[in-house]
């Protein structure tokens, strides 16, 4: 990679190459320079540095280990790895870009925070940020999500956001996302909008993945010690971006092999699937211009998977980039695969994987079948608790 690669990209307009950018209406766009110009004044302030690393360290419980999979290296060859994001606080990645945000939205005065959610994830994490800084929080959820992941609803409750359902459409990330916006475009003033990904218009690709880039920062010193070398192999899997371009942005110059996984879902038909990267088209969707699954009239097309937090028709604008780059590989996993990787991890290791990692780590089982030498390392971007009364119900406990 060139040198000075985050400085580099995006650019100022918020391009990696020719993805990302902000395509939106006059009026948000001066909202988000507004944060723009506040992210670089303030997040590179040593007291905002400083603070942030506190609250990682004794609110988040970082750095999360470096775990390796005995039984499961043992059973499948290779050496399997996990970066244990499931044991941040409240369970998954994302509360490190949301106490950034929130953390940001203090210095600057807001008093609300609001935000879309699909698996409830980024609400969750979103809804404790709140908490934690005194700040009001209104969350936008799809309905089916909100059937889907009850226990993550109650969760937002019990922490004091309002969950709002969005009704029109398919109902799910898409639609949340839109709803979001137009909240926040009613009160710019107030409130601050916290984006759940490496999505949506700049700032936003670049403030997430400079709050994830803790994940890789930490995941490459430990695996060093561990290990005295540096893995083979990185796999994460790909809703959005977060939590891949947070462990990958680390090893971006190194002769690591870093690989996408998507969700294949029922198939690799348009309607029944979400792998973007894979699949996708250069497009424009929530603001910015990244590979999207389109239909004929080059809108995001409707897209699906056993995971809420991976069904989204775009991706974010470095991932585009660093695809055409050959930098990173994706890949596809299936619902039923992931299925089946949930229970192995859960009964081989005793650690139950979110849906969505689950897609990682069934993708690092198959790279260990075929490479017995190579070392795997997995961002096991959340815990699976979440997911519990769901897979049982649809997929029964295996024989
Ligand atoms: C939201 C979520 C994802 C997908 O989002 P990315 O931005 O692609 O990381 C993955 N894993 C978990 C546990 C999630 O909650």
């Amino acid at each position: 990679m060139e040198k000075d690669y985050f400085k580099t990209y995006p650019n100022k307009e918020g391009f990696f190459k020719e993805y990302g950018g902000s395509f939106i209406p006059d009026e948000l766009q001066k909202e988000m320079n507004k944060i723009n110009d506040a992210y670089y004044s303030i997040s590179k302030s040593h007291k905002f540095i400083s603070e942030l690393r506190s609250i990682r360290k004794h609110y988040q419980g970082r750095p999360t280990p470096v775990y390796y999979c005995n039984r499961l290296s043992e059973k499948y060859g290779g050496r399997i790895y996990l970066k244990r994001e499931d044991l941040n606080h409240t369970g998954a990645h994302k509360l490190n870009h949301c106490m950034g945000e929130a953390l940001l939205a203090k210095y600057l005065g807001k008093k609300k925070l609001i935000a879309e959610t699909g698996a409830g994830q980024h609400g969750v994490a979103l809804a404790t940020a709140a908490a934690y800084f005194g700040l009001e929080c209104e969350i936008y959820m799809g309905e089916v999500d909100i059937a889907k992941e009850h226990p993550n609803v109650i969760r937002m409750q019990i922490l004091g956001a309002k969950v709002v359902p969005v009704t029109h459409g398919l109902k799910t990330l898409k639609e949340a996302v839109d709803s979001a916006f137009e909240a926040y475009l009613k009160d710019p003033i107030n409130s601050i909008y916290c984006i759940g990904s490496v999505v949506g218009p700049h700032p936003f690709p670049m403030m997430v993945r400079d709050f994830q880039r803790i994940v890789g920062i930490e995941a490459r010193e430990q695996f060093l010690e561990m290990t005295g070398e540096l893995p083979d192999k990185i796999v994460a899997c790909v809703g959005g971006g977060s939590n891949s371009i947070g462990i990958f942005s680390a090893f971006l110059d190194d002769p690591c092999e870093l690989i996408g996984v998507e969700p294949g879902g029922l198939g690799l038909t348009l309607g029944k699937h979400a792998a973007t990267a894979c699949f996708g088209k250069p497009g424009l969707i929530h603001g910015f211009k990244c590979y999207l699954l389109q239909d004929e009239k080059g809108n995001p097309a409707p897209v699906y998977s056993v995971a809420s937090g991976l069904d989204y028709p775009g991706v974010g604008p470095e991932h585009c980039m660093l695809k055409d780059m050959n930098r990173i590989k994706y890949v596809t996993i299936s619902d039923k695969e992931c299925i089946d990787a949930f229970y192995e991890l859960s009964r081989m290791e005793g650690i139950i994987p979110a849906l969505e990692s689950a897609h990682a780590v069934a993708h690092a089982i198959k790279l260990a079948k075929t490479n017995p030498h190579s070392s795997i390392l997995v961002n096991l971007s959340g815990r699976g608790d979440k997911d519990i009364d769901f897979v049982v119900d649809k997929y029964g406990l295996p024989k």
